[in-house]
């Protein structure tokens, strides 16, 4: 096989039809229109994909109510549910290949970074499978109930219903089966509208729910515009609730819109996230950690570790050191393995973080390496580091969402914490040391939703995800990422006698 040649499948599923999965079934779109899709490692239209607008938000909700209110999923046994879950993991296992290649072809991102997704895609509905056959409310009589107030009193939890989910372009089908695995395992009906940018590999996925054995109705998938089909969802009367990742801008738009109706509203946003390096860091694990923490699917990563703030000693080595990382990265497509640096998403996307590099050079910020777009049909930028950068750069200050590091050199532990917490995002944040006190010392000073340390990036479906501060609202994974799509019930019994 040539190295730029996928699957059979892949190539079938990419020039296929692409239309609205609604109940189980392929539709048009209301209008008859439909959008364009581009590889965007090479500029090409690979795809044209029905656009959902609001009547087809519509159609889909009505169908979502319809199997929410019939009790077509979360009347079924809860073993069953299970099993379901747990034969889309490994429908999901089973086309793990061709999915990541379809990953490849819709966003750019490295072959390797989208089996890797891929996989936590299986984890996450393999523990949300087990997870179905352990929910259950709490016996709150104890606390309550007394030989003079005969009471029993307990708690149940019940799926929240309707679920609109919005999801972004960096990581398509990551972010969408994140939100869907807890979704089902609490045993909602959910109404999906992917990113214009990446809808095929969701498309993808609706024919595996067929495959697994969900009934019709509980999933359905309506690609489309933010300002049309996502606003039409958040505004829905018959969506109860809201699980939204994106841009900070539109989550807080998000919240507005669904404050008419008094939805719930889950969100996982934008970040700046600082990255800590002591003097006392073993090298070979921070270059290498804190480069890929920034350069990894081209810095599209909410927490992307981007703001690195090293101890003045080390400062000049930690820079040099991962300056020359950023060099030996290879850019180019992702599919061939050797390529660690994809394309950025699409043009305005590489014209965006371009303009963020002139604009460092013109607050007078020092290019260490890279700092310019590459010259080719593809939207590729070199991995870039910028020095000599301070606290009010809009570099520093602002999500470039692209392979750009600030790096700050700085003297104590106190300084560290008070600039690496100098920021309204709060989603990760990283820390080099090998004194394990000061790992743990700094790591409780953060503000931050997830810390990590002597490495970068760690998830785990039993590990809970979110942001501080303008990073979000709620968390996905573990038991919390259950809740967000949960109602709790109180029950009290008065009992005679
Ligand atoms: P975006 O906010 O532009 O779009 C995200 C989604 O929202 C898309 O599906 C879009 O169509 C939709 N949308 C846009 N306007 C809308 C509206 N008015 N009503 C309803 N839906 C609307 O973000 P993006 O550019 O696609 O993604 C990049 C952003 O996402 C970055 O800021 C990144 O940090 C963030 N992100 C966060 C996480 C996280 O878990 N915290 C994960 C991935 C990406």
């Amino acid at each position: 096989m040539a190295l730029h040649d996928p699957n059979e499948t892949v190539l079938a599923h990419v020039r296929g039809q692409h239309r609205l999965f609604i109940d189980n079934e392929w539709h048009d779109a209301a209008s008859g229109k439909t959008f364009e899709v581009r590889n965007p490692a090479t500029g090409e239209v690979v795809a044209h994909v029905a656009e959902g607008e609001a009547q087809d938000i519509d159609r889909a909700v009505q169908a979502a109510r319809r199997a929410f209110d019939e009790r077509r999923w979360h009347g079924l046994p809860p073993e069953k549910r299970a099993n379901i879950m747990w034969k889309l993991a490994e429908l999901f296992e089973r086309d793990a290949r061709t999915i990541a290649e379809i990953e490849v072809i819709d966003n750019g991102m490295p072959i390797a970074f989208a089996e890797w997704m891929v996989g936590s895609v299986v984890q996450g509905l393999k523990y949300y499978a087990g997870m179905i056959t352990k929910l259950g409310g709490r016996n709150a009589s104890p606390a309550i109930a007394s030989d003079t107030l005969k009471m029993h009193a307990y708690t149940s939890v019940e799926p929240v219903g309707v679920v609109g989910t919005i999801i972004p372009w960096n990581g398509p089908i990551g972010v969408m089966m994140i939100k869907l695995s807890p979704a089902l395992a609490a045993g909602c009906s959910v109404v999906v509208k992917p990113a214009e940018l990446t809808p095929l590999s969701a498309l993808y996925a609706a024919n595996l729910m067929v495959e697994a054995g969900i009934p019709a109705g509980v999933v359905n998938i309506v690609p489309g515009f933010g300002a049309t089909a996502g606003q039409a969802l958040v505004d829905h009367p018959e969506v109860d609730k809201i699980s939204f990742t994106g841009s900070t801008a539109t989550g807080k738009k998000i919240v507005q819109s669904a404050a008419e109706t008094l939805k719930r509203v889950t969100l996982e946003l934008g970040g700046k996230s600082p990255v800590i390096v002591f003097d006392d860091a073993d090298p070979e694990v921070t270059i290498p950690g804190a480069a890929m923490g920034i350069f990894a699917n081209t810095g599209q990563v909410c927490f992307a570790g981007s703001r690195l703030f090293v101890q003045k000693k080390s400062y000049d080595k930690v820079v040099a050191g991962i300056s020359d990382f950023a060099k030996g990265l290879r850019i180019g497509h992702g599919f061939d393995p050797a390529n660690a640096i994809g394309p950025l998403i699409s043009e305005g996307q590489r014209d965006k973080v371009s303009r963020y590099l002139e604009t460092g050079v013109q607050e007078g910020a020092e290019v260490v390496t890279g700092g310019s777009a590459v010259d080719s049909q593809g939207y590729y930028i070199e991995p870039t580091v910028f020095a000599n950068v301070n606290a009010d750069m809009r570099i520093v200050r602002e999500e470039i969402f692209g392979p750009v590091l600030v790096a700050t050199p700085v003297d104590d532990i106190d300084d560290l914490v008070r600039a690496a917490n100098d920021t309204r995002y709060g989603l990760g944040a990283g820390i080099y040391t090998t004194d394990v006190n000061k790992a743990h010392l700094t790591a409780a000073r953060l503000q931050a939703g997830n810390v990590w340390i002597n490495g970068y990036g760690m998830m785990h479906p039993a590990m809970p995800f979110g942001g501080y501060k303008e990073s979000g609202w709620g968390r996905e994974n573990a038991e919390d990422g259950i809740r967000a799509y949960q109602e709790t019930k109180s029950v009290f019994v008065y009992l005679k006698g």
